[in-house]
């Protein structure tokens, strides 16, 4: 079974796989490694796409997008997971960071952020998690405190990738004590080359270096707030749900489980192999179709956020099985190929990059995931026999 497409939305499919594997994007790839071999920078490549409007495909033109719809932006997020292009900036800039100012920014911060946003021109990143606050974002605490005709940053936060590579961030901080912790929460717009700033990668699960980033007395002014003082949880959620449709992650299983499947029909032919790569291909569509169907969902303001959950938990969880498959079909031999920087880099980034353990985990993780589930039938913790 496939999703239905329009000839339209096909043909934007045709132009970007050309675009995606030709040598323009070949280039930028390698410019962005090039300097930054442990964490290679995503602007080259983001820029090839910003110029043609495909980054932010489904913005309007007035705002740097294409103007296109909500298919177009799943058709690019699907077709970078192929092209392993590297899209987690892309999700934080554009899809979570951007979605945010688009449906809740000022008219100033959509005029001037937005389009160098879509461009691939500014790169900003998420700034929610603290060293004792992930699944619990009620427990923060960095704080903004009124000063000098705006508001100056105190906190730590961490957990977040590409950030080094960003210009500006959305920084999640209190502003007010409040007896419901969601509540007094407030969003910034934060300049990541502002003083008191400072950035630092750190090791971690994840393929991708993890970022610690320190506020000191980081000033703002008062049009850096993005939506209302003291009610950023709202914000919080437009941008977070954009991530639990589960796009990201279906794309990334299907990629992987292509992969895998053509390596296992050279080396590993015995039936178990099959019958498991077949029930992971079938899980697979079944988490494809959710997605799409979440992401029409949520153009249409639609979106219930426990099917959402659900989409989220099982592509992520599916992504964390097709990396054990992965990992088991492995032998000595392709570890000592991913260990050579010269590997074929899809064989480097299955066997290595430890990108399945990190999918459970970001946008919420399998756990909170499962308790929304739980909680909207009506189960308590401890129920499920
Ligand atoms: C690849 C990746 C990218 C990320 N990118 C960003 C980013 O850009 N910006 C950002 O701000 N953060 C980012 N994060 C951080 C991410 O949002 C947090 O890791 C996540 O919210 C979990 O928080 P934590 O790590 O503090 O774990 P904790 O919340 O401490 O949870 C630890 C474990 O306990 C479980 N747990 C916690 N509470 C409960 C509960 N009530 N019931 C049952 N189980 C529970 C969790 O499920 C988890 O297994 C990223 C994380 C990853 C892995």
């Amino acid at each position: 079974m496939d999703i239905l497409l329009t000839t339209r939305q096909r043909d934007f499919r045709t132009r970007l796989r050309e675009l995606l594997g030709g040598p323009e994007m070949r280039r930028a790839l390698l410019e962005g490694s090039r300097e930054h071999p442990d964490d290679p920078d995503p602007g080259p490549a983001y820029r090839v796409l910003g110029r043609h409007r495909w980054l932010a495909p489904d913005w309007p033109t007035e705002l740097g997008g294409a103007g296109l719809d909500t298919a177009c932006a799943n058709i690019l997020t699907e077709e970078l997971a192929v092209h392993r292009v590297p899209d987690s900036a892309h999700v934080n800039s554009v899809r979570n960071a951007g979605r945010c100012l688009l449906l809740c920014g000022s008219a100033r911060q959509r005029e001037r952020l937005l389009p160098p946003l879509a461009r691939g021109d500014l790169l900003a990143a998420v700034l929610y998690s603290e060293p004792e606050t992930g699944s619990d974002l009620a427990a923060l605490r960095t704080t903004a405190r009124p000063a000098h005709h705006g508001w100056e940053l105190h906190g730590t936060k961490v957990h977040s990738v590409k950030t080094a590579h960003c210009d500006l961030a959305i920084v999640a901080a209190r502003t007010r004590d409040h007896p419901q912790p969601l509540l007094g929460i407030t969003l910034f717009v934060v300049d990541l080359h502002a003083p008191g700033v400072t950035v630092r990668p750190v090791s971690g699960v994840n393929h991708e270096p993890f970022h610690h980033v320190s506020l000191e007395g980081v000033r703002v002014g008062p049009d850096d707030v993005v939506g209302e003082v003291d009610e950023g949880w709202l914000v919080i959620t437009e941008g977070l749900a954009v991530e639990r449709v589960g796009m990201d992650y279906t794309a990334r299983v299907r990629a992987h489980l292509a992969w895998l499947r053509t390596r296992a029909a050279d080396r590993f032919r015995s039936d178990d192999v099959a019958e498991r790569l077949d029930r992971l291909s079938t899980a697979a569509e079944a988490g494809r179709l959710l997605a799409w169907s979440m992401a029409a969902r949520l153009a249409d303001g639609d979106l219930d956020p426990a099917e959402a959950a659900e989409s989220k938990w099982l592509n992520s969880e599916l992504m964390r099985e097709v990396w054990e498959l992965s990992q088991e079909l492995s032998g000595p031999h392709d570890l000592l190929t991913a260990a050579d920087p010269g590997a074929p880099e899809d064989l480097t980034a299955l066997l290595l990059n430890q990108e399945a353990p990190g999918l459970s985990l970001s946008a919420g993780t399998s756990e909170m995931m499962l308790q929304v589930i739980a909680a909207n039938l009506g189960l308590e913790a401890g129920d499920a026999r």
